[in-house]
Order: structure tokens, then C-alpha cells, then sequence
């Protein structure tokens, strides 16, 4: 939730949305219990089931191979540390006064997979989620024709605020963005990310070639393997551009060991 817009019953319901998420995170970390507080009264982790741990090639959160639980439990923190900091951010005023919500990211802390999305849209800006409106349904049925869930997977964007008019981000405005999109990439390490679309192709790897060179292509990013797709927007103008992105979904589900 925006601390800057919000009213105190938006954000305690932001706080909500954020704790629901953390207890989703540890679930299918395979965490059930967490560590009791002073004051507090112990707490059972919801969802945690032995489906939401994994054990198929098909999982895509690390708690399958070697359930990292301290891990977990730190990523979350920092990951909850940092969707505050960027709820109360200011650095582009113009997009900070402009928002209903910043966007910060859905998904398990411990995910293999990360998709990395260009800006929230109105839709995300009114939900506080990334990927909620027309391209994310479709990239959520691209995630599900990979046969995955998705929950199972990290969906973030390069800007956390809505630009006017869904207008590309600016430079400036990436760049005051970076800090945060980098850090949360660094802290959930995934194993993957998936670029979608020239914006956040170009950020993540810091270049100016387009979106049509940088596909078919492997990339490293800090301990994570880079690929590069078209973003689901350009597949909703152009849908036979849809052929190429199952392509670049099939190699990259062929590396994460996922059976297509
Ligand atoms: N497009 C994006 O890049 N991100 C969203 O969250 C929605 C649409």
C-alpha cells in the first residue's frame, strides 16, 4: 500500500495483503510454524501442504530440491522491508502523486522463476498487484500452458508506479527504480528470470538492443540465467507473435526441467 495516498484502513489492508503473502512465501517454502514472538500468540502458517512443497519436476520454488527454511524466513523479511520502502518512495513525484498503489511484486521468495514486466498499468495500479488486467490474464495463460501455477512463479515490473497513460518509462524514472527491482531480484536469487518486452529486457541487462536480437539467447544476471520474450501486451496487438513466445517458453521451461 501507498503510505503517502492511503487512508489508514487501505493500509493496514496493504500490511494484510503483504502478511498473507509472507505466509503464502513460507508455506510453500515448507515452512508451517513460525518463530513465536514476544507477546504473540504462536502461528500456523496457511496452505502448507505436502503439494505446496513440491517433489515434481514441476515445482518451481527451491523449497523442492532443499528447503532452505532460515532462508526463506530472511528473504521474506527482506523482501517486506523493501515493499515498504518502496510504498513510502518519492523519487519520481510526478508517478508518486499520480498512484493509487505502488506495485511491488507477487510471488513466493524462494521462486526458480522470476518475470520481470515492464510498469504497472490501471488496473495494477488500482489492485496493488502486478500482471491483474488484460496482459497479465494472458501472461497468466502462458504460465499455466508451461503447466506451471501462477503462484509458483515471482511476477515484478521495473517501475513500481503507474507512468501517465501507460507510456513507456523514462530512463530517469528506470533508473530510480533500479535500486529496488535489483534488490528484489537479488534477494529472491532466482534461478531464472524471464524479461518481458524491450523495457525490461533493456534494464535488466543494461543494453540498447532490441527485444527481436535479444531473445534465443542466454544471459547472466548476478547468479540468475537471463531469458528474453516478448511482453505480453505486443502478443495481445500481434497475436501471431504468440508462436515465438511458446518457443522461448519451451527452452526455458527445458532448462528449468519442466516437461512440456
Ligand atoms: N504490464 C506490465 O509490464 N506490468 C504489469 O504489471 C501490467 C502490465
Amino acid at each position: 500500500m501507498d503510505g503517502n495516498a492511503g487512508t489508514s484502513g487501505s493500509r493496514s489492508g496493504g500490511r494484510k495483503r503483504a502478511f498473507k503473502q509472507q505466509l503464502e512465501s513460507l508455506a510453500s517454502a515448507g515452512v508451517s510454524d513460525l518463530p513465536k514472538r514476544r507477546g504473540a500468540k504462536p502461528q500456523r502458517a496457511v496452505g502448507s501442504s505436502d503439494a505446496s512443497r513440491g517433489g515434481t519436476a514441476k515445482a518451481v520454488h527451491a523449497a523442492a530440491a532443499q528447503p532452505p527454511v532460515a532462508d526463506a524466513a530472511t528473504r521474506i523479511r527482506s523482501l517486506d522491508i523493501l515493499r515498504e520502502e518502496v510504498a513510502g518512495c518519492r523519487l519520481c513525484e510526478p508517478l508518486a502523486k499520480a498512484r493509487t498503489h505502488t506495485v511491488f511484486g507477487v510471488g513466493p521468495a524462494t521462486a526458480r522463476l522470476c518475470f520481470l514486466g515492464e510498469a504497472p498499468g490501471a488496473d495494477e495500479d488500482a489492485s496493488g498487484e502486478p500482471f491483474v488486467g488484460r496482459a497479465g490474464q494472458l501472461l497468466t495463460k502462458i504460465i499455466e500452458s508451461c503447466t506451471l501455477s501462477r503462484d509458483e512463479v515471482y511476477i515484478l515490473n521495473v517501475l513500481k508506479c503507474r507512468p501517465p497513460d501507460n507510456r513507456r518509462p523514462q530512463s530517469d524514472e528506470t533508473a530510480n527504480c533500479r535500486g529496488y527491482f535489483e534488490k528484489q531480484l537479488e534477494i529472491i536469487a532466482p534461478e531464472f528470470i524471464c524479461c518481458l518486452g524491450t523495457t525490461a529486457a533493456q534494464a535488466l541487462l543494461q543494453t540498447d538492443e532490441t527485444i527481436g536480437n535479444l531473445r534465443k539467447r542466454w544471459f547472466s544476471w548476478k547468479s540468475s540465467q537471463v531469458i528474453c520474450t516478448y511482453h505480453p501486451s505486443y502478443l495481445l496487438r500481434n497475436p501471431p507473435a504468440k508462436r515465438d513466445v511458446w518457443e522461448d517458453m519451451k527452452l526455458l521451461m527445458a532448462k528449468l526441467g519442466v516437461q512440456l
